[in-house]
């Protein structure tokens, strides 16, 4: 249902993307991982239409949407701070940009995506009296009421800590299946791409690493990059785990 055909994006002389062709299923989860610099928000920009593409070409169900203006693609970001207005409450948040679509979904609908996540007790609440997690489902609200065809999430989880950041994950897998929305997700994070992703673009110097299901990727790595980068971190992490709490929970 989105289709990248060969996107390439230079900056000044500098290859940050270099053909980059890939295919993603509707209701996907699917996770652009890489190192800081590696490309991940270039490439979540394109698909977005803020950042124009040297060459290549994307296309959104058979439509070519490489010339397609950003605001006429349909697709909506979170961005990594959320974006909220400081001088509006939570709902006034979640229906600011409903302003000039009237029709487009009904009250009852955006009751529904309140109820959905759990916003109902935090309406009136100004943004500044929020937690972390309940800021990142008044963003997540705020852009499902606008209907995206594409949701784009950049960095969701690097703001929220323990038992938030699973409880966001949880809510992110239930938006893709339920709405059978596909979600596109930039993380430099192994263990929460792999954890949150159907599958997972690895990106390494604008080049793709390996494309692939968690379980690919851990079991079959295509490379000595995604080895040293997913299979080592991850080695670690068990480790340190294993020493601190020991076998069964490592
Ligand atoms: P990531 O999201 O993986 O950290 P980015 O896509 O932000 O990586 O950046 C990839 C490379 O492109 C970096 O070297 C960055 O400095 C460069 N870059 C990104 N945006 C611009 C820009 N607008 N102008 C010049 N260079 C840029």
């Amino acid at each position: 249902m989105l289709k990248l055909e060969q996107v390439s994006k230079q900056y000044q002389n500098k290859v940050v993307l270099d053909n980059i062709s890939i295919e993603i299923n509707k209701g996907e989860i699917i996770s652009l991982l890489g190192q800081s610099g590696s490309g991940k928000t270039t490439l979540l920009n394109i698909i977005l239409g803020l950042t124009k593409m040297d060459k290549g070409k994307i296309f959104f169900e058979g439509q070519d949407m490489t010339s397609v203006k950003m605001k006429d693609r349909g697709f909506n970001i979170v961005f990594q701070d959320y974006a909220l207005f400081p001088h509006l409450n939570a709902y006034e948040n979640i229906v600011y940009g409903l302003k000039n679509k009237k029709g487009m979904v009904t009250e009852e609908q955006v009751a529904d995506y309140i109820n959905f996540l759990e916003l109902k007790p935090h309406l009136k609440k100004k943004i500044s009296e929020l937690s972390g997690g309940q800021k990142q489902r008044v963003a997540l609200a705020r852009t499902l009421v606008m209907k995206p065809k594409l949701l784009l999430l950049d960095e969701p989880l690097s703001a929220l800590d323990g038992v938030i950041k699973e409880s966001i994950k949880e809510r992110i897998k239930s938006i893709a299946k339920e709405l059978q929305l596909t979600i596109i997700i930039v993380t430099h994070d192994p263990e929460e791409a792999l954890t949150l992703s159907d599958r997972i673009l690895i990106i390494n110097e604008g080049k793709i690493a390996q494309f692939g299901t968690p379980h690919d990727i851990i079991h079959r790595p295509q490379n000595e990059f995604v080895k040293r980068f997913i299979v080592n971190q991850l080695q670690i992490k068990r480790q340190t785990i294993f020493t601190l709490f020991g076998e069964q929970y490592a």
